[in-house]
């Protein structure tokens, strides 16, 4: 196996990968040129629904293989099968593609556009005798194909004579009759041991508008028939697909040796599985249907457009595909090890900030009043580069309630008690003489001192404190509403066995908190921008619901690591 350098947009962060087996064969056909030195992939989606992480695994290869062999990756819209396809999805996945940052030029191509071309090819077969109208209903279809166990038998109508069946295609393309009432079939084998040769469908009567064809066309080709003549259309040089097309290449193959036709090759690899996920476009859809899910784009989804939403970088999902790699057998990946990937791209990136989620007010007694004190703040500790920041620091503050305990519980809590010296972050000491309560007994503001001369957070004498909290100034902080988003399953895998994967839907996947108050700084803060709160996680401004009036942001994720964790007890 040779080692290659995958780029990265962070040179440091450069991992080595594995090349993987699609790379190498295409290394080997460029070195027996056997195309002419060409590589032009595709990825072709149906646009039946948003594209999820699945689909990335699929499209990032595409068009990763093609611009490291300076070859072409086509865009090319599945679109055979007018009942489940819409403009909104054709138009969400040019757009998700391009967020993860691919570029597929002029090479936008749709199915439907070859609709003319593969009727003509039908007509062709059909000339040959290699195809037959057959007029069995679904029903004793299904009867006559057999099963694995058992062959076929072959259709009463498979020996219609050529002219019989070209005048018959012919009616079916011309809408003469029903839905059902007949279907075109390549004529193979009944009796074939893979069960996708026995006389496959080539086209059905579905009389339904096409959503670029309106109401042309009548009759719809099937996956396998169109799929290899897209590809040979195209010029395709290796056709990449998921490993659930494998028992469908013979019959690939078959389409385009008998028309005769430029025929590129198809190769499978494993689909992404990730656990604690659902990844079948059917389940996703039912998700947004029952409204479980707030759209397509829910930042719990793990749609592109969902992931976008939450929070996640496209190199963070570039890099997370990168290294599970490109494989031939199934295996499920730990969705830790994507949050990790995440994690670690955030971590670099991400500006910290102080925000408050559930605020306790402390006063400051021996603070005046009006005296408004800007502190420096650092944006990054690793990054001097990303510079420093003003805060403001007033006498009525804001504190984390759960940073506080009238007394410490046990030795571990290093944060606020009566009696105890504490820092606020880029800040003073203060120390917290009383709790106040309500008639209820709960605690709604805090009497606290502060030593003057600890301005920055570290006292002359050199004495220590224990902990350091985070805060915003009551009167110069602004509110925000955070939501806090958790796994959208709680079972490890929601599709397994006979189970509804709804009955694994985690029903505390969104918290939402209203009343948070973060630093003033952030009241402008654009649309996906992107920050570390510290202590409590990474949180990105909502791109559909925020405003500088009403900010909004959503946690991507926390701050512990457990995909870390895990490979350091292994290692
Ligand atoms: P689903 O099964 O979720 O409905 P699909 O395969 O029907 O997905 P398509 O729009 O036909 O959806 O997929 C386009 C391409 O993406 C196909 O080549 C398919 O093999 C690939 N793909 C889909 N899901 C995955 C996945 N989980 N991992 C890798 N590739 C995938
Ligand atoms: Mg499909």
């Amino acid at each position: 196996m040779v080692e290659i350098n995958i780029e990265n947009n962070n040179e440091e962060k450069s991992e080595k990968v594995t090349q993987d087996f699609v790379r190498t064969i295409i290394a080997e056909d460029l070195a027996s040129n056997k195309h002419d030195g060409r590589v032009v992939t595709r990825f072709p989606p149906e646009p039946n629904g948003y594209l999820h992480i699945g689909h990335a695994k699929a499209f990032c290869l595409n068009f990763a293989v093609a611009k490291e062999n300076s070859g072409q990756c086509n865009l090319r819209f599945d679109d055979t099968n007018p009942s489940k396809e819409e403009t909104e999805y054709v138009e969400a996945i040019q757009e998700d593609i391009k967020w993860m940052g691919w570029d597929w030029g002029e090479n936008l191509f749709y199915a439907s556009d070859y609709f003319q071309k593969m009727y003509e090819y039908a007509i062709d077969l059909v000339k040959k005798g290699k195809a037959y109208v057959c007029d069995l209903s679904a029903e004793q279809t299904r009867e006559y194909r057999g099963t694995l166990t058992e062959p076929g038998k072959n259709s009463p109508y498979r020996d219609r004579s050529i002219e019989e069946n070209l005048d018959l295609f012919k009616k079916m393309h011309d809408g003469e009759f029903d839905e059902g009432a007949c279907v075109l079939r390549a004529k193979i084998d009944m009796t074939s041991g893979n069960m996708n040769m026995r006389d496959p469908i080539m086209y059905r009567i579905i009389k339904i508008p096409h959503h670029r064809q309106g109401d042309k066309w009548c009759i719809y080709p099937t996956y396998d028939w169109a799929h290899g003549l897209e590809d040979s259309i195209e010029g395709i040089t290796h056709s990449l697909c998921s490993l659930e097309f494998a028992e469908h290449r013979p019959l690939y193959d078959w389409y385009l040796d008998e028309l005769d036709v430029y025929h590129p090759r198809q190769y499978e690899f494993a689909r992404l599985n990730i656990n604690y996920t659902v990844l079948s476009k059917r389940n996703l859809r039912s998700l947004v249907e029952k409204n479980i899910v707030q759209g397509w784009d829910d930042p719990r989804m793990p749609t592109i457009s969902g992931l976008r939403r939450r929070g996640y970088t496209p190199e963070a999902i570039r890099t997370f595909i990168e290294q599970i790699g490109v494989a031939k057998t199934q295996s499920t990946v730990d969705v830790s090890m994507l949050e990790h990937f995440l994690r670690q791209d955030l971590n670099d990136r991400c500006p910290r900030v102080l925000c408050v989620l559930d605020p306790l007010k402390i006063v400051i007694d021996n603070y005046p009043e009006d005296k408004v004190d800007i502190l420096q703040a650092q944006n990054h500790p690793k990054d001097p580069d990303m510079g420093t920041r003003e805060v403001p620091f007033t006498r009525e503050l804001y504190i984390e309630r759960s940073d506080f305990m009238e007394v410490a519980p046990n030795k571990k809590f290093k944060r606020l008690v009566i009696g105890r010296e504490i820092r606020l972050r880029y800040a003073y000491f203060i120390t917290c003489n009383e709790a106040i309560k309500n008639e209820a007994g709960e605690i709604v503001e805090l009497r606290c001192t502060y030593d003057p001369e600890t301005r920055g957070g570290s006292a002359p004498d050199g004495r220590k404190v224990k902990g350091t909290i985070h805060w915003v100034s009551a009167e110069k902080g602004i509110p925000a509403e955070i939501r806090l988003y958790d796994r959208l399953f709680k079972e490890e895998s929601p599709e397994a066995g006979n189970r509804d994967f709804m009955e694994c839907v985690n029903e505390n996947s969104c918290e939402i908190l209203q009343g948070c108050i973060c630093e003033p700084g952030l009241k402008n803060a654009p649309a996906e921008s992107r920050f570390q709160f510290e202590r409590q996680g990474y949180f990105v401004v909502d791109r559909m619901d925020s405003t500088p009036e009403n900010l909004v942001f959503n946690r991507t994720i926390t701050l512990r690591d457990t995909w870390a964790k895990i490979q350091k007890k292994m290692t």
